[in-house]
């Protein structure tokens, strides 16, 4: 194959000029970014890889959606703006028709959030996707994991356990319907980052992250960074819909805790602020639910009806080819 080729593919990248902050973006050696005055830069990167985190044969739409949008979970997890993001591509072979279907999808998510493409690199092998995000925040204001305090509250900003069902559909584990089918497929490949609730969360929650390894696990993650422990009241924890119709409790309550690639936020709020997050949610510019809270020592102890209840975190399981 030509290197031709690829010269080609890049060009489903360009992007007209004009975006925010942008000096220079695709085209130069470097792109050359405008960080606005008195802002932080909020970086982060996550590699997708064919096989592992997506079917390598899922549409190229779908593949090019789900990669940036939970990077821009990412952002969302720290209260920071969308701005700029770059993209390493690398694919086995130089298919014209796959990289339009996944510009497509990659412009449909960027123009959405407002967040603009300003460099990457294509490259041949194994199908992979990298992405690197760039956002603002205020000096002070970002939601950090090591920030819960003893008695804060615990909330997340919807339902969790869709990750996992969404898996387990793929994987043809489970059969369901078509409309459930749908839910879950649009939920698998296009999560939607909490980031307008992140935002209005700036300045109230303290600690905060989304949930990609699962509950328990992301939960416990906010207790090691801030040196706390949390209890959890599965009854109080939101699963879907279309979760509860298709399994017991049981086993939603087991995907929500353990499953992972659910993308809500899990915050903390401390009870000085309490007030302020309920006029938000009568306002309806917050949709959360209150699953527990922060306690002295280590780990996250789960009750349901009061009883303490053991669970089996394996953790998050990905999309195995295999499987
Ligand atoms: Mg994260």
């Amino acid at each position: 194959m030509a290197v031709g080729e690829f010269e080609l593919i890049e060009r489903y990248f360009r992007q007209e000029a004009g975006a925010l902050g942008v000096a220079m973006g695709v085209g130069d050696d470097c792109a050359l970014l405008n960080v606005p005055e008195g802002q932080q830069l909020a970086v982060s990167m996550d590699t997708l890889v064919g096989g592992i985190h997506f079917p390598k044969n899922a549409d190229p739409e779908l593949i090019a959606e789900r990669a940036l949008r939970v990077n821009l979970s990412d952002l969302a997890a720290m209260g920071a703006e969308p701005m700029w993001f770059t993209l390493g591509l690398t694919l086995p072979n130089a298919n014209s028709q796959w990289v339009k279907g996944f510009s497509q999808g990659l412009f449909r998510v960027a123009n959405e959030y407002n967040i603009a493409l300003v460099g990457g690199d294509t490259t041949r092998g194994h199908l992979s996707i990298t992405i690197q995000v760039h956002g603002t925040v205020e000096p002070g204001r970002a939601l950090m994991r090591g920030n819960a305090s003893v008695g804060d509250e615990v909330f997340v900003t919807g339902p969790v356990g869709n990750g996992a069902a969404a898996l387990a559909v793929i994987k043809q584990e489970l059969e369901v319907g078509k409309s459930a089918f749908n839910y879950f497929m649009d939920h698998y490949y296009r999560p939607q980052p909490q980031l307008q609730q992140a935002k209005t969360l700036c300045g109230i929650a303290e600690a905060a992250i989304d949930i990609s390894d699962g509950l328990v696990a992301d939960l416990g993650h906010i207790c090691e960074q801030s040196v706390v422990g949390a209890t959890l009241h599965l009854e109080r924890v939101p699963l879907s819909e279309p979760v509860t119709k298709l399994v017991p409790f049981e086993k939603g309550i087991q995907w929500a805790l353990s499953g992972g690639d659910d993308y809500q936020l899990c915050f903390t709020v401390p009870p000085s602020r309490m007030s302020q997050l309920e006029a938000l949610v009568d306002q309806k510019r917050l949709q959360v639910h209150h699953i527990g809270e922060i306690t002295r020592g280590k780990g996250v102890t789960c009750l349901y009806n009061g009883e303490e209840v053991s669970i089996n975190t394996e953790g998050y399981q990905h999309f195995d080819s295999k499987g």
